[in-house]
């Protein structure tokens, strides 16, 4: 049997929009050290336009945008989304890619118009050694744009600088559970010029950068090897043996489904601000019970 207390307040709880979907982490949510948010999609709203296109050798920004975006009509990243949006904008002929192929927590690649294309991360320029230097490139990214290159038979030939918007409730949010205690840290695969950007404006107490999608789940577990009990609030699949691991796992409602599947608890309105009544709850329902 539920005892009564432990009914209420999955009540309340779901009234809040929080649904509890394990009740022992829903306990330990009173007793964290740690918040560990996502970037993209968490703490962000995930939605990408593009502000600039940069190029790098001899092809037009309409060229690039143009090949970048048939690239990317078959990518489901947030990215990719807002490339395929600028370039129907423009009203550019976008036509979709052959031997699609997703480059993990990096980019993407494929044929299109007969190119072999890639789409990558300034991550993956520097694993394969691949230089560019160019001052308007680094111009957009000191002020927080994520950028993106366009690869052509591996060579550079643009680059796209993405901006993502912070939600209004993630301040809030981060000076609320700061106030409670809690240390607020964040984890994204983006760069860190784009991580610094949006750790100052949050105030958050710390931030990795450049995480790949298997080394998230990583981080949680080097938080918790220091005795230091962590939440881990994220969106995305490359989120997921992080909310796995952590000792509350909290998804985005409006998150993918293996996100929510994985999460201990699920914030139906998708704002940050939940976390706060996640614990206070988890806190409520404690002293009730002794
Ligand atoms: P996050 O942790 O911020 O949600 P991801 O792990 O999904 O980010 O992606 C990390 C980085 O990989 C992105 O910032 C981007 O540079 C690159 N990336 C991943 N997928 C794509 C794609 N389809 N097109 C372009 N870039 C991508
Ligand atoms: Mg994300």
């Amino acid at each position: 049997a539920v005892p009564l207390v432990v009914a209420v307040s999955t009540a309340i709880a779901a009234k809040k929009g929080l649904l509890i979907r394990d009740r022992t982490a829903f306990e330990a949510a009173r007793n964290l050290d740690v918040i560990v948010f996502d970037k993209t999609g968490t703490l962000t709203e995930g939605r990408f336009g593009v502000s600039a296109v940069v190029s790098l050798g001899d092809r037009s920004e309409d060229d690039i945008l143009r090949l970048a975006a048939g690239l990317e009509s078959r990518s489901e990243h947030s990215i990719a989304a807002g490339i395929v949006e600028a370039a129907k904008k423009k009203e550019l002929h976008v036509a979709g890619p052959e031997n699609f192929k997703a480059i993990p927590g990096k980019g993407a690649e494929g044929t299109v118009e007969d190119l072999a294309v890639k789409v990558v991360s300034p991550g993956y320029l520097k694993d394969n050694g691949i230089d560019v230097q160019n001052q308007r490139v680094n111009e957009l990214a000191e002020k927080g744009n994520t950028v993106v290159y366009l690869l052509v038979d591996d060579r550079p030939e643009g680059a796209l600088a993405m901006e993502d918007i912070v939600r209004q409730s993630s301040k809030d949010a981060v000076h609320r559970l700061k106030e409670m205690g809690l240390q607020v840290m964040m984890l994204t695969g983006d760069s860190r010029a784009v991580a610094e950007s949006v750790a100052g404006e949050l105030g958050l107490d710390d931030y990795f950068a450049d995480v790949l999608p298997d080394q998230k789940s990583t981080r949680i577990k080097e938080i918790r090897k220091k005795g230091l009990r962590v939440a881990m609030v994220g969106d995305g699949i490359n989120d997921a043996p992080a909310l796995a691991e952590a000792d509350v796992g909290i998804a985005i409602g409006a998150g993918t489904d293996v996100a929510m599947e994985t999460a201990d608890i699920v914030l139906v309105r998708s704002d940050p601000r939940d976390v706060i009544h996640v614990i206070e709850l988890s806190g409520a329902t404690h002293s009730k019970t002794v």
